[in-house]
């Protein structure tokens, strides 16, 4: 389970201008977390239906001029480990190095889909030159051109054929899978003890249809869940846990595999810039959302001490101020099974249904209220709105210039939803059809 595609190769193969044509792919999705690092080294891509993550381990192995050292080697060696398929990129420009061979000798040993990516292959005489390539031991090279696109299409059409079917069987189909996430030692060990209690809270502990995966099925007090892959639940003894490559990767996976994400963050230090990268992440993948501020026992407090937390909180995560966020301390068990109510809560959202009379009857006013702006001239009629039977929340607003509706009149709408409808914590897709 989990679509997730790692692109490593040597310095200057072109990684991560092949990564950004990946994920550029989808513009369309609004890239609307305010005050976060340009540059991201993960992002999720889709080809004919299939939704990937792919990342880019060039943003996060120091990669040396042509020194491979041991942490690099581990790091590679990491990424490899939790990603489903490899684009090995290679640069047909440069032809074969010594390098390259030394990364092919680590791939092999991982036993996971290798498609060869033979870069900067912009011309037939470099595409010929690809072939040099096979004798790194892999069957299937694909010549592309990053800065052109050429061939990329042939490329995802083989990759894709790697990923899951949507729909595989899933022996716990309708229990909700939960992934809590968050930088080191922010306490997500601690607040899955504090959930679990002893031992016996854990029915069953079932290896999950990846590989290493492990889901822990927690069924108490009425509540019915999955832990999805907690990084506190199995640790990997050879990999020190507090580097950020690793956590990042782990919450990249626990991400895909999961329903609603919990977001875990430390009183003591606020909402990181990685946090806000990786609850983008989750909007994008159309996940549910819920942020925990642990340690709160930690914190010294006055009457408004929670709403100013809470308040810089919120401006981080503008316009997505959605994402319930709650209060919590694992160490003194302070709010956790609330916090366990809100995540259901969010779960129940993403399935909610709202019926096609009751958002007419309360949208259609808001609308006249405050009308979509004329472009050049032409006024924009809205006649109806429907919720879409897709798997992600959508709504539909049936009108007669689609395409004349901008990005601010598209969030007013989304926050009418909001506010009539609730759909805390889950991102909706708001579009336009022509009628
Ligand atoms: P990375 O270090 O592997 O991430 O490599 P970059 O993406 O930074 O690319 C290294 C250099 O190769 C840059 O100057 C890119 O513009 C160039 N490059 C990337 N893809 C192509 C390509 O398809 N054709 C050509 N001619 N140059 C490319
Ligand atoms: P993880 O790396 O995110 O799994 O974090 P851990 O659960 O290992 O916790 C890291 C440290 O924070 C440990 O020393 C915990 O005892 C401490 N810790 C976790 N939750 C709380 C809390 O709610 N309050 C306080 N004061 N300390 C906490």
């Amino acid at each position: 389970m989990g679509n997730i595609v790692a692109i490593v190769g040597r310095p200057n193969v072109g990684k991560s201008t092949f990564f950004n044509r990946l994920v550029g792919f989808k513009k369309a999705i609004i890239d609307d977390f305010s005050g976060i690092t340009r540059d991201r080294h993960y992002g999720q891509s889709e080809w004919n239906g299939k939704h990937f993550t792919v990342i880019d381990t060039g943003g996060y192995i120091d990669e040396d001029e042509d020194v491979f050292n041991a942490s690099v080697r581990e790091q590679i060696k990491i990424a490899v480990d939790e990603c489903d398929v490899i684009l090995f990129l290679v640069d047909v420009a440069t032809g074969l190095t010594e390098f390259d061979k030394d990364f092919a000798n680590i791939i092999r040993r991982e036993n996971k889909p290798v498609l060869v990516v033979a870069n900067k292959a912009d011309n037939l005489q470099r595409e010929h030159a690809t072939s040099e390539f096979y004798s790194l031991g892999f069957d299937k090279i694909f010549p592309i051109s990053s800065q052109s696109g050429y061939g990329s299409g042939d490329l995802l059409d083989e990759l894709v054929t790697h990923f899951d079917e949507e729909g595989t069987e899933d022996p716990y189909e309708g229990v909700p899978r939960i992934a809590i996430i968050g930088r080191p030692n922010v306490g997500k060990s601690s607040f899955v003890n504090a959930l679990l209690g002893k031992e016996r809270s854990i029915v069953t502990d079932v290896a999950g249809t990846t590989r290493d995966s492990i889901n822990t099925r927690y069924q108490m007090y009425g509540k019915d869940f999955l832990l999805v892959d907690t990084a506190g639940i199995r640790r990997k003894s050879k990999i020190k846990d507090d580097i950020e490559f690793y956590s990042i990767l782990r919450s990249l996976k626990a991400l895909e595999n999961a329903n609603v994400c919990v977001l875990l963050i430390d009183a003591t230090r606020g909402m990181e810039s990685q946090d806000i990268n990786i609850l983008r992440q989750a909007q994008q993948n159309k996940k549910g959302m819920v942020i925990l501020v642990n340690k709160w026992d930690l914190i010294e407090k006055d009457t408004m001490s929670t709403k100013r937390f809470e308040d810089t909180i919120k401006e981080k995560l503008a316009p997505n101020t959605h994402i319930p966020i709650l209060f919590i301390s694992a160490l003194t068990k302070q709010r956790i099974f609330k916090a366990v109510d809100k995540v259901m809560e969010v779960y129940e959202n993403m399935t909610k249904k709202v019926s096609t009379s009751k958002l007419n009857d309360v949208l259609l006013p808001e609308i006249d209220r405050h009308p979509p702006p004329a472009l050049k001239g032409k006024h924009i009629k809205i006649k109806y709105v429907t919720q879409l039977p897709t798997n992600s929340i959508t709504f539909a607003f049936f009108c007669n210039l689609p395409q004349y509706i901008k990005e601010p009149y598209m969030r007013y709408l989304e926050n009418k939803v909001r506010e009539h409808f609730g759909f805390q914590g889950v991102p909706i897709n708001i579009v336009f059809r022509k009628k």
